[in-house]
């Protein structure tokens, strides 16, 4: 595995009391480091270009980005520009790229430790912490490489509009998402399945509040893996957020850094049977959750297997109910579309 990231996204300001703050990039910089000090492999992002913007962003809203260079603009309700924002934006998509390239080229796992996050950006519009869609950007970089088929996972707690929308008719595009439903943004409904040619390749599993371990090893075994597995992705991009951890401050999800660990483990696993395999980070408001969900995930992508203490103490006997019921709502709308659900 491969280590992208840089000193300069703490240069990206939000104001004072916001979630999605510089202290984030110093996590990244010092699980950065510790991997590093193991002898792990670190890369420097590149800036992305305007051509790899226009291929999921609209001419206008790059300009309109693009002027807020060396200014503070409230962009949406939720996310602003500083100074520098400008530049640390092009750094995330630009590492979100490297990271599907290199994943691609040396056939091994590549982690872009990026902010500010991607997945609500739309097409036209800053939403949500989010300036430009990176992972988005990546996807649709190696589409014009000529991949026929990538498939995005999207384990943050929120729903990843931008990225569903930017795919909705694009077969090529598997867009699958777990998220806690009904919360922000208020999209992901089982019943948004795309449209067109894009039908069946968006698959949205809406998981109630209060979902731990249990649940999300039921809905990972029982819908994503399959979903993937039988889509069969030449790459599989993991919109890594870790903000449905039990001690994120956003939402209200039970997930250990050891049912991380194990959403992990089956997404390297299922991208290891057809292709490579890139994560790019969204959100995780709570540092140490943040950290620790790294830690352990930079252990699975090099060859370590998740541990199983800590779920038994999370659900002793309990039924997971709350993904029987993503579950089954996942599969009342997609199971004409995947055989394996
Ligand atoms: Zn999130």
């Amino acid at each position: 595995m491969i280590v992208i990231t840089s000193t300069d996204f703490d240069q990206h300001v939000t104001p004072p009391g916001h979630p999605e703050r510089p202290e984030r990039a110093h996590v990244f910089d010092a699980v950065a480091a510790e991997w590093r000090d193991k002898g792990g492999r670190l890369l420097q992002p590149r800036a992305v270009t305007r051509e790899e913007l226009e291929r999921v962003h609209d001419s206008a809203y790059l300009d309109r980005i693009a002027a807020s260079d060396g200014q503070a603009v409230m962009l949406d309700p939720d996310t602003f520009t500083s100074p520098d924002s400008f530049h640390v934006a092009q750094l995330a998509a630009g590492a979100a790229v490297q990271a599907a390239a290199h994943a691609l080229d040396e056939n091994e796992p590549a982690f872009a430790l990026v902010r500010p996050p991607g997945h609500h950006a739309e097409r036209d519009r800053a939403m949500g912490f989010c300036l430009y869609n990176n992972v988005a950007v990546a996807a649709a970089a190696m589409l014009h490489r000529g991949l026929q088929r990538i498939a995005v996972v999207d384990i943050d707690v929120h729903h990843g509009n931008g990225t569903q929308w930017i795919f909705y008719d694009d077969p090529r595009v598997l867009y699958v998402s777990t998220h806690q439903y009904p919360f922000y943004p208020g999209t992901g409904a089982a019943d948004e399945i795309g449209t067109g040619k894009g039908k069946g390749f968006t698959v949205n599993v809406p998981m109630e509040a209060g979902c731990d371990d249990g649940d999300y090893g039921l809905v990972y075994g029982a819908i994503v893996e399959p979903v993937v597995d039988e889509f069969a992705p030449e790459l599989l991009i993991v919109s890594a957020g870790f903000d449905a951890h039990e001690r994120d401050p956003l939402a209200s999800m039970r997930l250990t850094t050891s049912g991380y660990g194990k959403i992990v483990a089956g997404l390297r696993d299922v991208a290891g049977r057809h292709g490579a395999l890139a994560l790019v980070t969204e959100g995780g408001y709570d540092l140490s959750a943040l950290a620790a969900c790294l830690e352990t995930s930079f252990g699975i992508l090099s060859g370590k297997e998740p541990h199983a203490a800590e779920a038994a103490v999370a659900a002793p006997g309990r039924s997971p109910v709350r993904g029987q019921r993503g579950v089954a709502a996942a599969r009342t709308s997609l199971k004409p579309f995947w055989r394996g659900i």
